[in-house]
């Protein structure tokens, strides 16, 4: 046993912090660091939000949760919001990714089950996937690491290898009821997937009943400079999980779906106590007003920009340390030439805070509303962490 009380799952850093302002994290002695990891894609309009606080303190003045026994005004607004951004008709709000995906799974097989295919329950999914880590999203996420130990993996999940069409087309039997995938994998590594494969998988769908469902619970809200990341590549899903950047720092998630699509979730088939209290849809409701203002996707697109251009000129200076960068948006990866945990360690000691993702990737996931000035001061940091690293250095 560990000295802590605490379950021992998390390989937490010696750190802990008291007070957020914006991009940065400040611990109890007063040292600053660059938060480049966001929470892991969460904090999307960074640490104490204007806008979000007063929300919060005034919702928490007036009526914290009263379950979904009640109509909830701020869920109807909320929902209707997202379904007037979006390609959906309905949605189902939880407190988590891994609640929403489970909605979403469910969603998938309750339309089939409804349209007379009980028989079709199977969902497809990709490696290097992350779902969650519930019993049926660590089935789904397909990872022996995660799925070690814990019994019999859930039925009704096959997965076929990341952009390989043929695995894929061989994996649909009479028995699959949706395929399921991340636009841009974030555990596995930024994985982007091509516009291609995505418009394939939306016709594959199409010719055999089947459902699209895509994970955007960590490329959402903005993270990629579009509303969502699905839109870059003009393919609607049927189904879509939300959470992380929704709440700000709140937890809040989301299944959304299209009125076809959720047709078998009729009154009493799925339920949540806390998804969807006033709490989490006055926050949710407060971040969609800041990231839906004219002009705010727009200058996240060119602050990406401007990140990605210093990432590649601080990659082409230490060729032994960064062999590359990817991902869109302010969801960028550094692929590593040497273990990823040692750069983060490095980066660390600059006071930047990253992410490490599979793939020997590190994830840089600033708020959305990090500043031209953060930017830059975040590749100088990142540029002597990397020399600090390299042998090429003098
Ligand atoms: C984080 C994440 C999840 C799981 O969300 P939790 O809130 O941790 O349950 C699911 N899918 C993706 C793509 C994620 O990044």
């Amino acid at each position: 046993m560990s000295g802590s009380a605490l379950y021992d799952t998390f390989a937490r850093a010696p750190l802990a912090f008291e007070r957020g302002e914006g991009s940065w994290l400040i611990t109890q002695d007063g040292q600053r660091y660059l938060d480049f990891a966001g929470g892991i894609a969460v904090n999307s309009l960074g640490h104490g939000h204007p806008a979000l606080v007063a929300a919060l303190t005034e919702q928490a003045g007036k009526l914290w949760h009263t379950s979904n026994l009640y109509e909830i005004p701020g869920q109807t607004r909320l929902s209707e919001r997202l379904a007037a951004a979006t390609f959906a008709d309905k949605v189902f709000f939880t407190n988590s990714g891994a609640e929403a995906l489970e909605c979403a799974i469910k969603t998938a097989r309750r339309y089939q089950y409804a349209n007379g295919h009980p028989e079709k329950f199977r969902i497809i999914t990709f490696e290097g996937a992350f779902h969650g880590r519930t019993l049926a999203t660590i089935a789904a996420g397909g990872q022996q690491k995660y799925l070690e130990g814990f019994g019999p993996k859930v039925e009704g999940f096959d997965q076929v290898p990341f952009g390989d069409l043929e695995a894929l087309q061989k994996a649909i039997t009479p028995e699959t009821a949706a395929l399921l995938i991340e636009p841009v994998q974030g555990e596995g590594g930024i994985r982007e997937v091509a516009v291609s494969f995505l418009k394939r998988l939306r016709e594959l769908c199409d010719e055999h009943g089947l459902l699209l469902i895509l994970d955007e619970v960590q490329s959402g809200i903005g993270r990629t400079g579009k509303l969502f990341a699905y839109e870059w590549s003009g393919v609607a899903p049927d189904i879509m999980a939300i959470a992380k950047g929704i709440g700000g720092g709140f937890p809040v998630g989301a299944c959304l779906a299209t009125a076809r699509a959720a047709e078998g979730m009729t009154a009493g088939v799925h339920g949540t106590t806390f998804g969807g209290n006033q709490l989490a849809m006055a926050v949710g409701n407060a971040v969609l007003d800041v990231v839906l203002e004219e002009g705010f996707l727009e200058d996240v697109q060119r602050k990406a920009l401007l990140m990605k251009q210093g990432l590649a000129a601080v990659a082409d200076e230490f060729p032994d340390v960064i062999e590359g960068v990817r991902g869109s948006g302010l969801m960028l990866g550094l692929k590593c030439r040497m273990p990823n945990g040692t750069v983060n360690a490095a980066l660390r000691d600059q006071k930047l805070l990253a992410v490490p993702a599979g793939d020997n990737v590190i994830r840089l996931l600033p708020p959305l509303t990090v500043s031209d000035d953060e930017i830059r001061e975040a590749l100088e940091r990142i540029r002597s962490a990397a020399g600090s690293l390299s042998e090429t250095t003098a």
